[in-house]
Formats: C-alpha cells, structure tokens, sequence
C-alpha cells in the first residue's frame, strides 16, 4: 500500500475531523508539505490554496522569515509557564498588539485558540460588572450619565444580573459552550446542547450591505432587544462588518457606529470577534476601522501567528482591566496551561512584522480586484445567487447547498483547496498569492459550479 492509501486507512480507523462522523465517507487529503500558495499531497499532486488554512497563512507556507524566527526562539525555549514569570515574545506582542488596535484597548490577555479568547472576553464583561456593582456605582440605568449616581438596593439587585450576552443571527464565534451560545442558534448546534448551553439573546442580523447607510429597522431591532434586555446584558457581541463562518455575510460598518451609541446608552459593553477579520483580510487591519467607533474587548486570533500555531488574544480598556483589578476577587479568573506560549507569541511577532513592513493595503486590493474580475462570470451562472467581494475575501453563495462528498474531490482534480461549506463556495487565499493563481481558483470554481 503507498503512503497515501496508508494515510487514508489509519486516518479513518483513528481520527475525528471537524464536524464529521468516525470513518466518515467525506473525502479527506494527506498533506506532506506545503510551501507559499501550493500544498503538496502525499501523491505529490500540488493544490493550490484558496484558503489560507481557515484564514490564518496569511504570508502562505514554509515562509523563510517566519522558520528563522520560530528557530531562533526554539533555541531559547519553546515554552515556559506563564503564571509568576513572562518572557521576550509575549511582552513584545502585547506591545505590538495595543500599538496596532483602537486605542481604547490597553492591555491583553492571551490564550490558545480563537473560542477561548471569546470565552475571556465573555468572562470579562460579567466579572466587569460584578465588579462595578461593588464599586458602588449603578448601572442598571439606560443612560451612561447616570452611573456616577450611588446604587439604591434595586439597582445593585439588576447590576448582579448583568450576565447575558445579545448578539446577531448568523454569527459564529467558536465552539465551546460560551462561544456556542452566542453562535447562530441554527447553524451553531443549539438544538443538540440546548439543556447545556447559557440562553443568550439574538436579534436579526444587520440587513443592509457593507457600503450602504444602516437600515433602520435593524436599529430599532437592536434598540428593543437593549431596552428590554439592558439590566441583564453584560455585551453585545458581534464579528465586526463580516459575518464569517456564519454565512459569510458582510454588512454595513454604520451599524456598528449606532450600535456604539445605544452599547452607551444602556451600560451594555461592545465586543468585536475580529477573529476572523483581523490581520488585513477586509482591506482593513482590523474590521473596526471601517467604522469611527471603539469596542470595549476585542479578540484576535487567527491569522495572528501566520498560521503557523496556535494563539489568540483578547484586549480590553483601562476601564474594565482596572474594574476588575480593583474588584472583588481582584483577580480575573481564567489562565491557561499554554498561556503566551514563546513559540506561538515569536510566530506571532515575526508575523505582524512580515505584514506591516509589506505594502499590504495595496496587495489586498490588487487581489480585490483580481477576484472581482475572475469571479464575475460565476453570477451568471443558474445557480449561483451572488457574487460578493470585500478585500481578500470572495463569497460565492449558491442557491442550494453544495454537495461536500463530490465538490472537494472536484476541486482538487483541479488542483486547487477551496473547502465550501452549505451554499457557499469561497476564496481567502494567502497575501503573497499572484494573479495567475487567483485565476486559476477562480476558473476551477466556475467550471465546478457549472457542471
Ligand atoms: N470567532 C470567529 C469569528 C471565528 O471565525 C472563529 C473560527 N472560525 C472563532 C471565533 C473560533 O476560533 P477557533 O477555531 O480558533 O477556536
């Protein structure tokens, strides 16, 4: 047997994929090395990437900058504990990371995957108000200007139900239970772990699309769910302009201005899951700077190490670091094993560094372009319902689910790794990627959707 058949045998018997059965028929693909856009099978068929390993290679693979510096630094350590001691890498990225977010944000908490830093963040917005009931300031109050007034014993009751979070149908932010739950209710698999999972409360997501002024409907929506919800809601969260695993939605960024005003309004924190957005995949470094406005916690994950480990990070403000610090324990309750892992926060730095000293802007918007002009034949296509682009991401939305068993073993007979998933067939390819790549992903969409 050839080490590709032999691959596929040990993988059925052994392992679970994502969201997939034990011994599943779903084709999977032994990769024995990748190198730039271009991952190599065990059969030494190459594919071209179109999707960045889940939004993360942002530099593509096997970079050279990126090996010399996880060298460098697996020659000093690969990892150490981070409670009582810290070290180079992390201290540089949290630097790096306050420098390069809104400016509110001023300190950060690092974690090991993009669901546990939802789980900080979420952590946090309750323990802030905890918090700040005991503080002796009330909150339960729908206008930002009347928390410097003392609490009354009703306002300290409501303060201590600041637990729940809003959030928008559609949106995805991870797959433990507190990312769960504020997941899509339908998509996110809460009919299977209903009995288990925290009851959070969703509005419709924003309807109006991304260059567009917000639609007022979807404002009152949120303003409703605030007004009647405020004395128990702890955040809004939401992923900022694009919706991504969700349904690969993008809205307009003035919904987020006004959701600001009315997270003000009613004492109701703002997260951003720039998880999937973060690290210029919008055309942005961040999502948020489409729109004029700050969260209060921001998690980052993703394409922060270039894809080359796992890391994520949630930052906050003065505000909410200080309300816990002063709090009651005092301490904010949560510390992983595998906290700022030197390895993973090194990845992290050389690869803001890779991003930052490229003309990154203008190589997402070559690459905007490039998909738009690959990719318009596609929306003539019967059943393709829409074509949409924003930066380094394109979208096309089929009019039925495509079938898994078939499309993937299509595209690689085409020599590319596109993995849609239900209507959606999509590209997020690595930055250094050329046009004649782009070309080529595009073209084997079409012919694929075509037959
Ligand atoms: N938030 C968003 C917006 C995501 O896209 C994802 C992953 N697709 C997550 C959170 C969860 O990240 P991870 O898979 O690293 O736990």
């Amino acid at each position: 047997m050839d080490l590709y058949q032999q691959l596929l045998q040990l993988d059925q018997q052994y392992i679970w994929h994502p969201y997939s059965a034990l011994g599943s028929d779903l084709p999977v693909f032994p990769v024995v090395s990748a190198q730039g856009v271009r991952l190599k099978l065990a059969d030494d068929r190459e594919l071209i990437d179109g999707m960045s390993s889940w939004w993360c290679a942002i530099h593509g693979y096997n970079h050279p900058q990126m090996n010399k510096a996880l060298e460098k630094q697996l020659q000093n350590m690969s990892h150490v504990m981070f409670g009582g001691l810290t070290h180079p890498p992390a201290v540089e990225l949290a630097k790096t990371l306050v420098e390069i977010t809104p400016s509110r944000l001023s300190s950060v908490f690092f974690s090991d995957s993009g669901s546990v830093a939802v789980e900080v963040a979420m952590k946090m917005a309750i323990q802030y108000w905890q918090d700040k009931q005991l503080d002796g300031t009330s909150h339960d109050m729908p206008d930002n200007r009347k928390s410097n007034q003392m609490p009354n014993r009703k306002s300290k009751q409501k303060a201590n139900q600041k637990q729940k979070f809003l959030t928008v149908r559609s949106g995805y932010h991870g797959d433990t239970f507190g990312a769960m739950s504020v997941s899509d209710p339908v998509t996110g698999m809460h009919s299977l772990f209903n009995q288990s999972l925290a009851q959070q409360i969703f509005i419709d997501s924003p309807s109006s699309a991304f260059n567009d002024c917000c639609n007022e409907r979807d404002i009152n929506n949120l303003r409703s769910a605030l007004e009647a919800n405020h004395s128990q809601l702890a955040a809004f969260i939401i992923e900022p302009v694009v919706q991504g695993a969700g349904g690969m939605h993008f809205y307009s960024a003035d919904y987020l201005n006004k959701a600001r005003e009315l997270c003000d309004e009613f004492n109701v924190l703002l997260i951003f899951d720039e998880i999937a957005t973060g690290f210029g995949r919008t055309g942005k470094l961040f999502a948020c700077e489409f729109t004029e406005i700050q969260p209060d916690i921001m998690c980052v994950g993703k394409a922060l190490t270039g894809g080359y480990l796992t890391l994520a990070a949630t930052l906050t403000s003065d505000e909410i670091a200080n309300t816990i610090s002063n709090g009651n324990p005092g301490l904010f309750m949560h510390g992983p094993t595998f906290m700022a892992n030197p390895l993973a926060c090194s990845a992290a730095n050389e690869s803001i560094k890779i991003l930052l000293n490229s003309d990154w802007q203008s190589k997402i918007k070559k690459i905007e372009g490039w998909l738009s002009a690959s990719l318009e034949k596609c929306s003539h296509l019967d059943n393709v319902e829409e074509v949409r682009i924003l930066g380094a991401i394109a979208v096309v939305e089929c009019k039925t689910a495509v079938d898994m068993k078939t499309i993937s073993t299509a595209f690689v007979n085409k020599g590319v790794w596109i993995r849609p998933f239900g209507k959606l067939v999509y590209l997020m390819p690595p930055y250094i990627i050329k046009q004649q790549e782009i070309e080529i992903l595009c073209n084997a969409i079409y012919e694929v959707l075509e037959t």
